[in-house]
């Protein structure tokens, strides 16, 4: 129970890794806001934790991370219902691309960065504000991606938004260590979650080959750190980058190279 008394929003709560996340976390003791753009999905989740033996300890909330006012009501709903907050998740994101010299940009880009990045910069923003009001410490954890590292294809994009996930975690680290605000950014890979099962099942045995494991990452074991992360056991990371990429970004490819 390390995050017993501690209250969180999770933005993209209803799904994938947000779902998981949820999951860990009211198993570790926290009340958490699922937070979600998609309010049907998000409600259900409350009801299966209600269900579930886990009555009252979370609440709904619809959100568009894109928009700041709607990020900044999330924030107070949490504390309508639960009185404080202590945690914050930026973890919604959307994928998707075009060849870069295709692209529309009101389609292609403008979308990507609204979401993937605003929503992050909205999220920092609403939380930090939130803990230097009540005077107490948080943890921000925001979700970027491998891509956010590297190029790769398709990407543009999204690699542009991940890449400023990383570098508003260093910059709001150093801004907001007076308020005893933490800031941590994740990377990960391959994770088995609708954006990756989307895809054919070749395609997805080569995504499994690009880590260690050669299996894709179960969204659980992403809620594992990040449970880890907002908990104090953790306040040493601060400011920095956690890749939970089951190696992606430690080697290329197999190459089955002949002994030489
Ligand atoms: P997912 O599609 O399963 O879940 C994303 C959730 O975000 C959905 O519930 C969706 O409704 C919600 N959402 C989308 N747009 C939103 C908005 N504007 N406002 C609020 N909520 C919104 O995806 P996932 O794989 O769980 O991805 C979660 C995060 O992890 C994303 O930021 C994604 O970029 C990142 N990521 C995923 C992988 C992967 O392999 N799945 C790899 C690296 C990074």
């Amino acid at each position: 129970m390390r995050l017993k008394g501690k209250v969180a929003v999770i933005t993209g709560g209803a799904g994938g890794i947000g779902l998981a996340t949820v999951r860990k976390f009211v198993a570790e003791g926290a009340q958490v806001v699922v937070a979600d753009i998609d309010l049907a999905r998000a409600e259900a989740v409350v009801a299966e934790l209600d269900a579930a033996g886990h009555a009252g300890a979370t609440a709904a909330a619809q959100v568009d991370v894109s928009v700041l006012a709607e990020v900044e009501a999330m924030v107070a709903r949490a504390v309508q219902v639960f009185g404080r907050l202590d945690v914050i998740f930026n973890n919604a994101g959307i994928a998707g691309g075009k060849p870069l010299l295709e692209h529309d940009p009101d389609v292609d880009y403008a979308p990507m960065i609204r979401v993937d990045q605003d929503g992050v910069y909205h999220g920092i923003l609403a939380a930090g504000r939130q803990f230097r009001n009540q005077g107490t410490p948080g943890v921000i954890i925001s979700t970027s991606s491998i891509y956010g590292e590297q190029a790769a294809e398709l990407a543009f994009s999204y690699s542009a938004a991940k890449a400023a996930v990383i570098s508003f975690t260093r910059s709001a680290a150093y801004e907001l260590a007076e308020f005893g605000i933490r800031v941590v950014a994740i990377t990960p890979g391959r994770v088995g979650t609708p954006m990756i099962r989307q895809f054919s099942e070749e395609l997805k045995s080569t995504f499994a080959a690009e880590q260690l494991r050669n299996k894709l990452t179960e969204p659980e074991e992403i809620a594992n750190v990040v449970a880890f992360l907002a908990s104090d056991e953790a306040n040493v990371i601060n400011g920095t980058v956690v890749h939970v990429d089951d190696g992606y970004s430690v080697f290329k490819q197999r190459l089955d190279l002949p002994v030489f």
